[in-house]
């Protein structure tokens, strides 16, 4: 499969390769129209030269219609039809029954029912149409004058015409014609109709597609439509830049197996299976899958999505595949980040020579009155230097660890205790249910950061008079939590903290985007109290870093229970 060769919408025009018979031009139609009739002539000729050789050679009428319908044919083939109104030729057809009848005067007690040759220019002027009641009535009477042309005075009646019955034949044949001609005419029409529709179907759908292409090549949205067997049906502009990008250095076009394509980092090679368009192909959907194309100073990120399309009878037929050119942002975010890094650096070292310098301050013999003034300078300090670093944990890589062996329940005690004055004066009930020990391989400066947040939240967010309950338990087996809300799967023990509060409680609206950077209730940020929005986000990259899961059940105005749960891992206490 190329992604480099440009691929268009499939035509409309599909079915142009073979023209039927209404987009020849006229002339050609005017002689295929009388081919019929001059070649059932040649063969009723040949049949009689064979039966009745004398006839074929001897009567002037037979010599005479012979050569009449020849001579149509060949002016059928000639003349300039379209030149003349569409009318004009029905000269031809007409001119046939003129011909046939001397042939069938001479030949008809030869060969029988020969007045049938009647039947094509009946048929032709049906078939033409237009002005379709002139048409029937020219073949009606065209077909008569055929038949009747033997019993017109002067013809010699052959024996058996004389027979009663023979006599229906000049009645019933043209009659029997003019049947022929309304079912051709009505036949006509109908596919005339047909083909109006068609064609106007098939040129709705032409500028739908011309539409769609537009659409599509305008979109600055990479597009590559693959078929079933993974051969490329389209692929816009967009795309065809992003391929080029992804290009191995020198090369000018390749096959999308062949682009340099790197994991969101900008340096893990994409493993082949694991290829969006690989991926795509074997059915899976996604969305906003982060990738890097190409190298050095051209890499680009994309975020790609892939949906498959299925036949009618749900079978794979395709995928379309998505890149959206995400790099500004990408930059955006990483610039960001390292603003906040550096910022909230550089504020934490003249923060915290400020802290120290109040804590000396505040250890000598003040005014009682600097020394308030000190105490809510060094307050403030504090919850700034709080907030500086959750901004320096939250642009930190959260996603790495340095694990060792760590009591977990001496971890969360240590932790409890120190809010305990905190949660008193709040007017709240603080509650552990504790094991004396609970060992896992956990980063401790992280776990600690975990529990903290999660019991300050807890506090923050429950008002006087209710409580929070800090639980630890150990959930043992393989799979032990996979079942739960989705969970992790996996072997061994797990360490599961629980925090429950009855505080404000959240909507599951609101649930949905606490994990977010910055996002804070509407009800929390309209009493003002004090946060950044990032704790959430931060414990849940160090859970996750950990191998393991938060997962939060909250009810308005009722209460919240964060649970956290990761793996004891090779703990051996
Ligand atoms: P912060 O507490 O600094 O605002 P977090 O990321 O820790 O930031 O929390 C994000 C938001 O989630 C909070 O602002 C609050 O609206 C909501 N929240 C967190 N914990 C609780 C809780 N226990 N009860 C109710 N709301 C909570």
């Amino acid at each position: 499969m190329s992604l480099a060769t440009p691929t268009t919408l499939p035509s409309a025009k599909g079915a142009e390769g073979r023209r039927h018979f209404g987009q020849f031009p006229l002339q050609r139609r005017v002689l295929l129209s009388q081919m019929p009739l001059a070649i059932s002539t040649v063969v009723v000729a040949i049949a009689v030269l064979v039966i009745e050789p004398g006839v074929a050679t001897g009567s002037p009428h037979f010599v005479l219609g012979l050569g009449g319908i020849g001579l149509l044919t060949v002016l059928a083939g000639v003349v300039p039809w379209h030149r003349f109104h569409p009318v004009v030729y029905w000269v031809i057809p007409l001119l046939d029954f003129v011909a046939i009848a001397p042939l069938w005067t001479a030949a008809r007690y030869v060969v029988d029912g020969m007045s049938l040759l009647s039947a094509f220019p009946v048929f032709w002027l049906a078939w033409s149409g237009i002005y379709p009641a002139l048409a029937l009535t020219l073949g009606f009477l065209g077909s008569a004058a055929v038949t009747w042309w033997p019993y017109l005075p002067g013809e010699a009646p052959f024996p058996d015409e004389l027979v009663e019955s023979a006599l229906t034949r000049p009645v019933v044949v043209p009659f029997l014609m003019l049947a022929l001609g309304v079912a051709a005419s009505i036949l006509t029409r109908s596919m005339d109709k047909q083909r109006v529709e068609l064609r106007s179907a098939l040129d709705r759908a032409a500028s739908q597609n011309r539409m769609l292409q537009a659409v599509v090549e305008t979109s600055d949205v990479g597009i590559l439509v693959v078929d079933g067997r993974g051969n490329d049906i389209l692929m816009n502009q967009a795309q065809r830049r992003t391929h080029f990008i992804g290009l191995p250095p020198g090369r000018d076009d390749g096959p999308e197996d062949e682009l340099l394509l790197f994991e969101a980092d900008g340096v893990t090679p994409i493993p082949p299976e694991e290829r969006p368009v690989t991926q795509a192909l074997q059915g899976k959907d996604y969305r906003g899958r982060i990738i890097a194309i190409g190298t050095d100073g051209s890499q680009q990120h994309l975020s790609v999505s892939a949906s498959s399309m299925y036949d009618e009878e749900d079978h794979f037929d395709g995928t379309v595949v998505v890149f959206q050119n995400v790099t500004d942002l990408m930059d955006a975010i990483q610039t960001r980040e390292r603003f906040v890094a550096e910022v909230s650096h550089e504020f934490r070292t003249p923060l915290t020579s400020i802290i120290g310098y109040l804590d000396v301050a505040l250890d000598e013999d003040l005014d009682p009155i600097v020394r308030k003034f000190l105490i809510t300078s060094q307050r403030n300090a504090d919850r700034l230097l709080g907030l500086v670093t959750s901004l320096l944990d939250s642009a930190a890589d959260s996603s790495t660890v340095t694990v060792q062996e760590v009591n977990l329940a001496r971890l969360v005690q240590n932790s409890v205790e120190s809010v305990e004055v905190q949660a008193k004066k709040a007017g709240l009930r603080l509650t552990a249910d504790l094991p004396d020990r609970m060992g896992a391989e956990a980063d401790p400066v992280k776990m600690s950061q975990v529990v903290d947040n999660l019991l300050s939240n807890a506090i923050k967010y429950t008002p006087a008079g209710g409580s929070v309950t800090v639980a630890l338990r150990r959930l043992g087996g393989v799979g032990g939590i996979g079942g739960v809300d989705g969970g992790v799967d996996g072997g061994g023990d797990w360490a599961e903290l629980t925090v429950r509060d009855t505080g404000f409680g959240m909507t599951k609206a609101e649930r949905e985007r606490l994990f977010t950077n910055f996002y804070r209730t509407e009800h929390v940020r309209k009493a003002a109290i004090p946060g950044t929005g990032l704790g959430l986000a931060i414990t849940q990259g160090f859970v996750r870093a950990h191998g393991g899961e938060i997962l939060v059940s909250s009810e308005k105005d009722v209460g919240s229970t964060f649970t956290v749960r990761i793996p004891i891992a090779g703990s051996t206490f």
